[in-house]
């Protein structure tokens, strides 16, 4: 499947989840097989170079893809969840919002010094969440070269956040 075609299986809705916000829903491309299999493989192949022992992905849309693509890799596969959900002793980070905080948290111990770890989310918008799991990851000592996303919106300027933290941004359409 090309780029072009990829890309047209996405949706934009407008005015979601509130006026003024174009949302890219993803749910028309998880329901083509051959899309969904051809995201999935362009990832793997995104991924494959940097050897990781790790996949980390983003809840709740970041699950879809960090899970087939940690198994192709046979990588680990590592939940970065909201708060209130991962049951054993957590560490987490808080970052900001337009309004307000939201925050991200992993298992103590679940990443370790030396972990090469890799980020999949479904899409990076202005970088805030994908930044700050970076940051939860490297203070437990891991090393993450790159992120991996189905979409950039490069307006917003993510991407180029996570070069200025040294972390390599790809993703499979703008
Ligand atoms: P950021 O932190 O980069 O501004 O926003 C990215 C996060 O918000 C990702 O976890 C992503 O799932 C979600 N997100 C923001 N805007 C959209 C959108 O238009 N479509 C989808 N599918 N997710 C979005």
């Amino acid at each position: 499947m090309s780029p072009d075609e990829l890309k047209a299986l996405v949706r934009t809705i407008p005015d979601f989840p509130k006026p003024g916000i174009q949302f890219r829903d993803i749910t028309t491309l998880l329901i083509d097989g051959r899309g969904f299999a051809a995201a999935v493989d362009a990832l793997v192949e995104l991924a494959r170079p940097y050897g990781a022992d790790l996949i980390a992905g983003i809840e709740a849309r970041g699950f879809i893809f960090s899970g087939p693509v940690a198994r192709a890799l046979g990588a680990g596969l590592l939940p970065v969840r909201k708060p209130g959900k991962l049951p054993g002793p957590r560490i987490g980070v808080d970052y900001a919002l337009e309004y307000g905080t939201d925050r991200l948290e992993i298992h103590e111990g679940a990443c370790v010094p030396g972990h090469r770890v890799l980020l999949v989310d479904d899409l990076i918008a202005t970088g805030g969440t994908a930044s700050a799991t970076i940051r939860l990851l490297r203070e437990s000592g891991a090393t993450v070269p790159a992120a991996l996303f189905v979409i950039d919106l490069p307006d917003l300027g993510g991407a180029d956040l996570l070069r200025e933290q040294g972390v390599e941004p790809h993703a499979l359409m703008a």
